[in-house]
């Protein structure tokens, strides 16, 4: 035995789900083994320097709540912070970070290394190792064996990563970065199914070379947020973006490229992000379309390095780099590193459980990319999960699991496990039933009591999220207590084009209005606006909130309820399914290969029908 006895998780992985994993596990009280084929790129951000986005934002949003560390190291190293969707409802209010990639990696590193139960390994896994079904350990390069109570591999891209440039490729997990042999084969081995799945990333230029004066900025916000409930940094400073767009001149030379393009010529096997096509792919697929959009993004405070958003490609580097000049703004661009596609394992999620521990071999969880998501943010939440529920099932505890009315992160880990994916997953608000009652405003309210509970939120964030409640119920209390006279306020709404009032009213009744909002009246009214003044920001907008979408929040609350019963309904053991003719024959393999745990997972696999669920339903007794 090396180093240590038994550790109660092992982690294989550094990336964004292997870190979340290690820190949660770690900080509940396991002793923890982080092993990741090189401590230099812990945390790296394998491709855009960001986080958050539509729907992501409010992920990272969710993973503060509960206690995790995404939030946290985001807010101390960004670099500029964007609330996108602003116009729209809050529901669609979604946090954007730029980050300073090497700051981002330095802090999580730090945080890793600031917990005591962590220990560390640099080293590449080669397998796990396996009795009685139950993982109890892992193997390494240099014949290793470290024993553990529980496994979560977080791989990422690196299981058998092929990188394509152009007409050469070579094995790698990421740009300088070797891949990983030997895991995959092994869980073939135990029976495990796996697939392949590409993704791309743009080249790297030296900012010294771009003449920003052909470019147009793009700023933070004027009051920029963040994504931690706790007290962390608010930036004062910020640093901006740059758009610019390809043109026809661009698309030809790349054109050219075309046919030494591994995408085209069927080199590249495995299914890439739909949502996030290869320049190339764009021009192909949309070749009426003379323009595409380039985001031009820091990669930090101090370095010139720059991140070329909208310009994903797999063609040879020096197509990539005579296109590139041709953009406005690049025509002396420097190259730092060409774009690249690479092709990975992953393994269908079908083959988890809601707690992401396989079925086939007990104690092994899998998170991130190595179940067939995209992203950060999919990969960091998935890590926190799984490191959670292997941190509860080595000491006895109940799986913890959130409902798709609860999180998105319950979404996420509902359609992998449910669902399955064949092309790279990301979030989308769209993914959620209940996305009014998901909103990054509210992660806390909905996700902080639980992780509490767990033993991972601090006592502090519950302290704020009671303050939060309890203001918020105040100053409803006071908006519906606070007489307006007619005088005081029609001026106002005449000029925001809003119906005057004949008598008194109350400020709640106008805060109804679409068309009026609390900064109008505390600017009309300077006795509301004093009563204000003491209450915190957050408490503000979650009361307004509540009061302009009262009804929508009560119908949706109801609906979640409803299908919450489903929910409860628990299909106990293993059923068989063989033995239940009137189910058509698609849904009873896909039952069998899921093995839902309630009627309401079992209602939510593709290829099941509400005439399935009724068969279920007559079978269980209902
Ligand atoms: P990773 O961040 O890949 O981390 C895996 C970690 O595991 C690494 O630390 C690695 O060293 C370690 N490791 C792997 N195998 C072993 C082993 N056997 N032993 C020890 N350690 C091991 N996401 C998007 O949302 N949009 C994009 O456009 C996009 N493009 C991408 C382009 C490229 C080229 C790459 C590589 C990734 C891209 N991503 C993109 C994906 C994004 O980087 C991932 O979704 C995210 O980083 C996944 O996190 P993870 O923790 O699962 O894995």
């Amino acid at each position: 035995m090396f180093q240590q006895e038994e550790y109660d998780v092992i982690v294989v992985g550094a990336g964004h789900a292997g870190c979340e994993a290690a820190a949660a596990a770690a900080n509940l009280g396991s002793k923890v083994l982080l092993v990741t084929m090189n401590m230099n790129t812990i945390a790296q951000m394998s491709c855009n320097p960001a986080m958050g986005g539509v729907a992501k934002g409010q992920i990272v949003r969710e993973i503060d709540a509960l206690g995790g560390q995404s939030g946290i190291i985001t807010d101390q190293t960004m670099i500029q912070f964007r609330m996108l969707n602003r116009s729209k409802g809050p529901a669609m209010w979604s946090p954007r970070a730029q980050s300073d990639r090497m700051r981002f990696a330095e802090a999580w590193r730090l945080t890793l290394e600031g917990i005591a139960n962590v220990d560390f390994w640099q080293e590449a896994v080669t397998g796990i190792v396996v009795e009685n079904d139950t993982v109890v350990g892992v193997k390494t390069q240099l014949g290793i064996e470290f024993r553990g109570k529980s496994v979560v591999l977080t791989n990422g891209t690196f299981l058998n990563g092929l990188i394509h440039i152009g007409e050469k490729n070579f094995g790698g997990g990421r740009a300088a970065e070797k891949g990983s042999r030997g895991i995959t084969e092994q869980l073939l081995e135990l029976g495990f199914e796996a697939g392949r799945m590409k993704t791309g990333t743009p080249p790297r230029v030296d900012g010294r070379s771009l003449d920003y004066s052909k470019m147009e900025a793009q700023g933070g916000d004027e009051v920029p947020s963040k994504f931690s409930y706790l007290d962390t940094p608010r930036l004062t400073q910020q640093r901006p973006c740059y758009i610019t767009y390809t043109n026809e001149r661009v698309h030809d030379i790349l054109r050219e490229g075309f046919e030494k393009s591994p995408m085209f010529q069927g080199r590249i096997k495995g299914l890439g992000p739909r949502y996030c096509p290869s320049v190339e792919d764009k021009i192909n697929r949309f070749a009426d379309k003379d323009r595409h959009q380039i985001f031009v993004e820091p990669e930090g405070w101090s370095t010139v390095e720059c991140y070329i958003n909208g310009f994903s490609s797999s063609l040879p580097e020096d197509v990539q780099y005579r296109a590139l000049r041709e953009i406005a703004g690049f025509e002396n661009a420097k190259m730092f590193r060409p774009g690249y596609a690479i092709e990975y394992d992953f393994f269908p999620p079908t083959q988890l459980s809601l707690t992401l521990e396989t079925k086939r071999v007990q104690n092994l969880y899998f998170a991130g990319q190595i179940n067939g998501t995209t992203g950060y943010e999919e990969a960091a939440c998935q890590g926190l999960m799984a490191g959670i529920n292997a941190h509860n099932k080595v000491h006895g505890k109940g799986p913890f699991v959130l409902k798709r009315s609860e999180a998105y992160i319950g979404v996420l880990i509902d359609d992998l496990v449910n669902k399955g994916t064949d092309e790279p997953y990301r979030m989308f608000t769209s993914r959620a039933e209940h996305r009014i009652l998901l909103r990054q405003d509210n992660a806390d309210l909905r996700l902080t009591p639980l992780g509490h509970e767990l033993g991972l939120a601090s006592d502090e964030r519950l302290e704020r999220v009671r303050l939060k409640e309890a203001q918020a119920a105040e100053l409803a209390e006071l908006l519906q207590k606070f007489a307006i006279e007619t005088a005081e306020i029609n001026p106002l709404l005449v000029e925001l084009g809003s119906a005057e009032i004949h008598e008194k009213t109350r400020a709640m009744n106008l805060l109804r209005r679409p068309n009026v909002e609390l900064a109008d009246l505390r600017r009309a009214l300077p006795a509301l606006n004093a009563a204000l003044a003491a209450f915190d920001a957050e408490a503000l907008e979650q009361a307004i909130i509540n009061i302009k979408y009262e009804t929508y929040l009560v119908k949706e609350q109801q609906q979640a309820e409803r299908m919450q019963e489903l929910e409860n309904f628990v299909i106990q053991g293993r059923l068989d399914y063989r033995a239940m003719p009137a189910l058509s024959h698609e849904a009873r393999e896909k039952l069998l290969k899921v093995q839902p745990e309630t009627i309401g997972q079992a209602s939510r696999i593709s290829g099941i029908s509400p005439a399935d669920v009724s068969v279920l339903m007559v079978y269980l007794g209902r």
